[in-house]
């Protein structure tokens, strides 16, 4: 269970990046998110956006993870035939 969209239900959610005029949200502690399925914009409250961050967070690290992994791969001696 988490967060989605209001519109499609999704739960392919991502933090939104702040634009200038999201002050006035930031100051009733709502942060911008955006739905990757149908790119709508939206808004949650810090406890969500905490949420949020701690996962793409977590997400991030196993990207990082997979490309180091690759590297090391392509890099690796390769046999000679
Ligand atoms: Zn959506």
């Amino acid at each position: 269970m988490g967060i989605c969209c209001p519109v499609c239900g999704s739960e392919n959610v991502r933090l939104s990046h702040l634009r200038q005029g999201d002050g006035y949200h930031l100051l009733r502690l709502r942060y911008p998110i955006r739905c990757r399925s149908c790119r709508l914009r939206g808004w949650t409250n810090f406890y969500w956006m905490v949420k949020l961050w701690r996962r793409q967070r977590a997400q991030d690290k196993q990207a990082a993870l997979k490309r180091r992994q690759k590297q090391a791969a392509g890099t690796a001696p390769q046999a000679k035939p």
